[in-house]
């Protein structure tokens, strides 16, 4: 089955491909022409995941799914949390988020937070939602240079290594994505 992951984000392509296997074949909006970006205006992870399989669904008509992540720190009342991307402000790279988290959590004690993700599949014109969420702690500097986004600075509960020490495997097996993705591949297996 051919499905459009509404991402250009070819980290998170290649979780995706990996999680799927040869199962489904997975279309990045590059892979169908489409370059532009997709505006994230709602106020929640959830909105801004149906948002963007909406719009990608509206236009090429096909069956598709999209992600959305945010992660949620406790001392931070839930900040970066839908602010995730561009926290550090507009133009920003995953380091300069990292290093804005480090630099708030400097001396704070409760360092909880969490990776929330809701996928959105639109599948012959119907919606499904598919959430997962992975529970972890900021630790006080950044360490291991895989994954992207803040991976080097998020070590999830019972680990020992923070996403970015982790193999490919190990952290799409435990994290809010993979967790994520492997409901919408349960799922879909069972349509077939
Ligand atoms: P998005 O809106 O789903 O693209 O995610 C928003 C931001 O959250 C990304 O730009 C990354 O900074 C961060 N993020 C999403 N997924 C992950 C992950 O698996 N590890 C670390 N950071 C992530």
């Amino acid at each position: 089955m051919e499905l459009i992951f509404a991402t250009n984000n070819q980290n998170k392509v290649g979780e995706v491909k990996r999680i799927l296997k040869s199962q489904f074949e997975i279309l990045s909006l590059s892979d169908i022409g489409f370059t532009g970006d997709i505006d994230e205006t709602e106020p929640t992870i959830k909105g801004n995941s149906e948002l963007k399989a909406d719009f990608i669904f509206k236009k090429y008509n096909k069956n598709c799914f999209a992600d959305d992540t945010g992660m949620e720190v406790e001392s931070l009342n839930g900040a970066p949390g839908v602010h995730s991307a561009r926290y550090a402000g507009d133009d920003c790279v995953y380091s300069e988020n990292v290093e804005k988290i480090l630099r708030e959590l400097r001396g704070v004690k409760n360092r909880k937070a969490k990776f929330i993700t809701v996928i959105t599949l639109i599948l012959d014109g119907k919606k499904y939602f598919f959430e997962a969420i992975t529970f972890g702690k900021i630790i006080n500097e950044t360490r291991g240079s895989l994954g992207f986004g803040y991976d080097p600075i998020f070590l999830p509960d019972g680990y020992n290594q923070t996403y970015a020490e982790m193999t490919h495997e190990l952290k799409n097996k435990i994290s809010h994505r993979g967790i994520a993705i492997q409901k919408l591949t349960d799922f879909l297996t069972k349509q077939e």
